[in-house]
């Protein structure tokens, strides 16, 4: 038997053995709600954050708080016991999950770059986050084929972060299929995050823009692109990042309400800002943003040969808060 085709055998295994019920058939979704339950079954204790009916049965949306990670499943799996947000956090207090809550928080009370900007202390490499906000132009994919080319050999799949807006994910179902065929073809390996649904932009000082412009409607925004998220096969991860990087205090405490962490960047490479080790680098891959893919693909010629020698690395953006606050 030819080495790949052991492969394919050994990644279907694995893909029977850890059977859920694929996002990709979740075209019925129906009362979509925010749902805090503690979820347990013989090997897991896991965190409800949104539950709703797909043809008729129940499903979850859980999160791991230790590992971050975030799944689909069915209700009757678990023995489930309600809680609300703050029984969350008094809980969990001691976990990943609400220390990354409480770090957000703690950076809330600024206009711009609140969030978590950083990952993974002392380590060589960083967290790739791409922003898909609203455009009329295509995806670049010269940034996910540069990183799939570069990490072909030390990390595959290439883990990195992608944040949708639903207006995006609307205009783009070409690109949209394109990123997630390389997800199946284990090229890459994506973190979805939330973008909101709108991604209202406007010509108000910050303080009236984004998120923060008047007449949002915060369940639109967060639920709507969730819910079209699920439609179109992705996982909603724990994380959100806020359009513009703007928000205030009480937008962050509001978005934490839903259970998610705001993720900052530290290095938005077209504005100029270098990244370091365990940065969390932004570019936008919607087509507007010639400068920070130039300077990216720049980036990763400048590390080619510590690439090589696995002296620079893409970190997964849930392992590496994992890291960080565990
Ligand atoms: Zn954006």
């Amino acid at each position: 038997m030819s080495l790949s085709k052991i492969s394919t055998l050994s990644f279907v295994l694995l893909f029977l053995l850890s059977f859920r019920p694929l996002a990709q058939n979740l075209t019925e979704i129906k009362r979509y709600k925010v749902n805090f339950e503690l979820a347990t079954n013989a090997s897991e204790k896991l965190i409800v954050t949104r539950s709703f009916t797909n043809n008729k049965q129940k499903y979850l949306l859980l999160t791991n708080p230790e590992t971050l990670y975030t799944k689909v499943d069915l209700a009757s799996n678990y023995t489930l016991t309600s809680l609300d947000y703050s029984n969350v956090l008094a809980i969990f207090k001691n976990s990943v999950y609400v220390k990354a809550l409480d770090a957000a928080s703690a950076r809330s009370t600024q206009l711009q770059n609140a969030g978590i900007d950083h990952a993974i202390p002392d380590e060589k490499g960083i967290v790739l986050t791409i922003d898909l906000c609203p455009s009329h132009k295509p995806l670049d994919r010269i940034i996910f084929q540069s990183v799939f080319d570069e990490f072909i050999k030390t990390e595959k799949p290439a883990p990195l972060a992608v944040s949708v807006s639903g207006k995006w994910m609307l205009k783009h179902p070409d690109d949209l299929n394109w990123l997630k065929s390389l997800v199946e073809k284990r090229a890459l390996n994506i973190t979805w995050i939330n973008h909101t649904y709108n991604h209202e932009v406007n010509n108000l000082p910050l303080v009236e823009n984004f998120l923060l412009a008047p007449g949002t409607n915060l369940d639109v925004e967060v639920l709507e692109n969730e819910k079209l998220m699920l439609k179109n096969g992705l996982i909603p991860s724990v994380f959100f990042r806020f359009p513009g990087l703007v928000s205030d205090k009480t937008i962050v405490q509001k978005i934490e309400a839903y259970g998610l962490i705001p993720i900052d960047s530290d290095a938005w490479l077209a504005k100029g800002q270098q990244p370091n080790a365990g940065s969390i680098v932004l570019i936008h891959g919607n087509g507007n943003e010639e400068i920070g893919v130039k300077d990216f693909i720049r980036l990763l010629k400048t590390k080619q040969a510590n690439v090589k020698n696995k002296q620079w690395l893409l970190f997964d953006l849930r392992q590496g808060l994992e890291k960080e606050f565990e």
